[in-house]
């Protein structure tokens, strides 16, 4: 894993141009933020391999209790097209890492750098057969993993519907342990006293980093009403500035979505903002007349029961709304079936634990977002998920625990 590491940085520009390729993402994006970090990730899970241990138990009795953390065998991974080799590496690193072999499914629409930077891994010595990367389909090759006998524990990431798929499938089989990593509507609460310039900053990307193509994308923007005029009208002046185009081109801060279905899904949404009523500020509309390019978009005056406010848009669309209070916010940010992150805004530290605390999310960013370090383990609650990835957390997923009982003294039979 580490010669993998190695391989995979110095080939950086091949694997980047691919993602961009396969996906639009920015390459200056994909080679400066993603792979490192899939480098880091594998790095970091090599470090753990010789350090997987069981624990000494002092049960009752007169027995010697140990335990073994074991791999399960063959493990499938699913994952989605919005950081292809990012959740490759979320997924790949810790299964072998614990000792496991992997059937790995990309997405259908992104299905290049996971072959690519495989065989990189079988040129670092991987021996034969323990990564398989399966191209295809989600209904068929995603469907056919998740229900094998012979596949022993199954991790997916993708939207929520289809984790409920894949879970049902799992059980009707033969039970394989799942882990999923599903979709989000996450909370970004800007506070009467934070600085709104940074705020607006941070919300901003937040919302539009990878074409607002992210789980944890900070979608429900909820600013305290004292500081809400100024920061709607930055909010605006930010996106106006976005730059977007050719993903290949430097500089450019946002290229294509990812597909058709998609891009028509996204403008369905802005419609309907539009239509309930929803203040648009800024974009709203296809970006030229080529390509999945979606204008930034800035939804002002949202309400809670709007469809916008509500539903994962996955796309380049700000919501913004206002708040009086913090039980309010608390109660608002957590009234969705999502719960896989938050973002808090605040200058004041009491705010600052009050929010931690009561949010029902799987991580809370204070002051910043999007933060991704191999370390930190990442997950959803309520409807974003089970169990964890990344960090020591991670390792959890791909061990299963066997509790081994000895006999103190030679038993007198
Ligand atoms: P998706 O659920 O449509 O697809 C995800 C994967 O599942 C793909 O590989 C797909 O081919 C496969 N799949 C589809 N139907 C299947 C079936 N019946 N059986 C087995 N596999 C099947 O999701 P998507 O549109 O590719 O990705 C976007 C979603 O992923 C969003 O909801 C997003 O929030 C979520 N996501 C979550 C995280 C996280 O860490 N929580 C990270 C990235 C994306």
């Amino acid at each position: 894993m580490f010669r993998f590491a190695d391989l995979l940085e110095k080939h950086t520009e091949e694997v980047a141009t691919l993602e961009t390729w396969d996906n639009g993402k920015p390459y200056e994006q994909a080679a400066k933020i993603e792979i490192p970090k899939v480098v880091r990730m594998f790095r970091y899970y090599a470090g753990w391999a010789d350090k997987i241990h069981g624990l000494t138990v002092p049960a009752d009795g007169q027995h010697h209790v140990q335990t073994l953390h074991e791999p399960y065998g063959v493990t499938g991974l699913i994952i989605p097209w919005n950081f292809p080799l990012l959740l490759y590496s979320w997924k790949v690193a810790p299964a072998l890492a614990c000792g496991n072999t992997a059937v790995l499914k990309t997405a259908a629409q992104t299905p290049l750098s996971a072959l690519y930077v495989s065989k990189l891994f079988h040129e670092a010595g991987l021996p034969p057969g323990v990564l398989n990367v399966v191209s295809g389909f989600g209904p068929t090759a995603g469907a056919a993993l998740a229900s094998h006998m012979d596949v022993n524990k199954l991790s997916f990431t993708g939207s929520t519907a289809t984790g409920k798929t894949v879970i049902g499938l799992a059980s009707k089989s033969n039970l394989k342990p799942v882990t999923l990593e599903l979709g989000g509507k996450s909370p970004f609460i800007v506070c009467k006293d934070a600085d709104v310039d940074k705020a607006v900053e941070l919300a901003h990307s937040a919302l539009f980093f990878n074409q607002g193509q992210c789980c944890c994308a900070g979608s429900r923007t909820l600013v305290h009403e004292s500081v809400y005029d100024e920061f709607v009208e930055k909010a605006k002046a930010r996106a106006l500035k976005r730059v977007v185009g050719d993903p290949f081109q430097k500089g450019i801060e946002q290229g294509p979505q990812i597909d058709d279905e998609q891009f028509k899904k996204i403008l369905k949404y802005i419609r309907s903002g539009i239509e309930s009523g929803a203040t648009l500020e800024s974009g709203g509309e296809q970006l030229g007349s080529r390509g999945y390019y979606i204008q930034p978009t800035v939804f002002s005056n949202v309400q809670d029961d709007m469809l916008i406010a509500k539903d994962e848009i996955f796309g380049p669309v700000q919501s913004i709304s206002k708040f009086k209070d913090l039980d309010e916010v608390i109660q608002r940010a957590n009234a969705t079936s999502y719960g896989l992150a938050a973002g808090v805004f605040t200058q004041n530290l009491e705010t600052a634990n009050t929010l931690t605390r009561a949010l029902r999310a799987g991580t809370v960013w204070i002051n910043c977002y999007d933060i991704f370090d191999a370390a930190i383990p990442f997950g959803g609650f309520k409807m974003s998920g089970q169990g964890r990835e990344k960090g020591i957390y991670g390792l959890s997923s791909y061990l299963q625990v066997k509790a081994v009982v000895t006999p103190l003294k030679h038993p007198a039979w």
